[in-house]
């Protein structure tokens, strides 16, 4: 049984396995322009973040129905509880759907058909969180949060995503401002690509409770400081960090730099049909390249419910957090 933990850092769309994508464009008529599931797999060598996002968004056009987004959780779900994980948030990504023809409410209902029945079907408690394009307009945003509204009971969060570089968090300061009036909570992607001024933004400007990813925090020891002191949760993934180049091997990844600066982090899957790995593969990965300890693991898995939103279920959390401390490795 892996060690249990919480995934903080997972996109839906990123869940997609070449298998299911066929599946899927069978379903619904769709033609990928790859020959077969192996064909397809060639096509996950990525250069950098922009690379992989196009893949990304051209696999996401099999998705069309409340079904099929039903069944993208399912596969996920069941995946991710054969890897310990215990409460998933989840990202989505709303406007590359819109840009499609399909709906807020299709996702939103269609996920929330898998993640409604999750706790019973595979023992993995969920919230779901909106991520905005970054590399689309503040306009666009603010209409998709817009579209979103009656589906709010359904979402705990809004987050920032996609091509960080050249979009920095100030871009959508009113959006996230709306946000936080509604009552979600607020996460972003910072300091994957861009710069560490990007945390602080993210951290002063759009009031975000954790960073998604931040490991370039580490080239300003005045931002490391203040992430450790304000105990401000880093989602890290480091296998997508690998496949991304984010660092040269996993050998680079500075993780246990990062734990040593008492930062406060977890371990993620990103996307993981894509990036080589799900949740405790990452787990397994950064133990055997990097070395680290069984009490920095379970550091790092205690650290994940710590950061998780489950403030309305406190029981909740003070099970899975004496899970992670009775765990035996
Ligand atoms: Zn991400």
């Amino acid at each position: 049984m892996p060690l249990p933990k919480a995934e903080l850092h997972l996109h839906i769309e990123g869940t997609l396995e070449p298998e299911l994508a066929f599946e899927l464009a069978a379903r619904n008529g769709v033609k990928l322009p790859y020959a077969d599931t192996d064909a397809l797999r060639e096509a996950y060598r990525f250069e950098n973040l922009q690379s992989f996002l196009n893949l990304y968004y051209e696999l996401m056009a099999v998705l069309r129905t409340e079904r099929d987004f039903e069944d993208l959780a399912n596969a996920y779900l069941a995946r991710a509880a054969a890897q310990g994980v215990r409460h998933a948030e989840i990202f989505f990504d709303p406007q590359a759907h819109i840009a499609r023809g399909v709906a807020v409410g299709t996702v939103v209902e269609g996920l929330a058909r898998a993640l409604d029945r999750s706790e019973e079907n595979h023992g993995v408690s969920t919230h779901l969180i909106l991520c905005f394009l970054r590399d689309e307009s503040a306009e666009s945003a603010l209409a998709t949060l817009d579209a979103a509204k009656p589906y709010l009971d359904r979402i705990i969060g809004v987050g920032l995503d996609s091509a960080e570089v050249g979009h920095p968090p100030v871009k959508f300061r009113e959006v996230y401002e709306s946000a936080a009036a509604l009552g979600l909570r607020r996460v972003a992607h910072a300091g994957e690509e861009g710069p560490p001024e990007y945390i602080t933004e993210a951290l002063d400007i759009l009031g975000v409770e954790r960073i998604d990813h931040g490991l370039r925090c580490m080239e300003s020891p005045e931002l490391v400081a203040r992430l450790a002191r304000d105990r401000v949760p880093l989602t890290l993934c480091p296998l997508s960090n690998v496949r991304l180049r984010t660092v040269d091997t996993l050998a680079d990844h500075p993780l246990p730099a990062m734990l040593d600066a008492g930062l406060l982090c977890t371990v993620n899957s990103d996307d993981p049909a894509y990036f080589g790995g799900y949740a405790d593969d990452n787990f397994k990965a950064v133990r055997e390249t990097l070395a680290l300890t069984e009490e920095q693991l379970r550091e790092l898995a205690r650290n994940s419910f710590e950061a998780s939103f489950l403030e309305d279920d406190e029981e909740r959390r003070a099970r899975y957090l004496a899970e992670v401390e009775n765990y035996e490795f």
